[in-house]
């Protein structure tokens, strides 16, 4: 069961200066069967480690030292359905509902590389 969704800003920054870099990663909680809590993380739709462990770090570019991130803004997306069911949509063919939106262009949490 999903608890928690958001989108966190985070930046990478290495403590000697040479580099820094923000990217927006799509954040998941949720509880497994078992009742344990999970954290999700995503850039772009593809899944990734924490950016805020040694393995989901991004590596600065001069000096090649792993830094892990550190938030800095958070967006909130409520949980369907919402405590009072609204506001919300019917959809009576989700294949084709807003069908456009299988082909916009991606909105990346990456940033612009150089
Ligand atoms: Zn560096």
């Amino acid at each position: 069961m999903i608890t928690d969704i958001a989108v966190e800003r985070v930046e990478f920054r290495c403590p000697d200066s040479h580099w820094q870099s923000m990217v927006d990663y799509d954040v998941v909680l949720y509880l497994d069967a078992d009742g344990d809590t999970w954290e999700f993380f995503s850039v772009d739709g593809v899944p990734t480690p924490s950016p805020y462990t040694i393995d989901g770090a991004r590596f600065c570019p001069v000096c090649h030292r792993a830094v892990p991130g550190k938030p800095v803004a958070r967006r909130f997306i409520p949980v369907p359905p919402g405590d009072d069911r609204t506001p919300r949509q019917a959809v009576s063919d989700p294949e084709n509902h807003r069908a456009e939106r299988h082909d916009l262009p991606l909105l990346s949490g990456a940033p612009e590389e150089p």
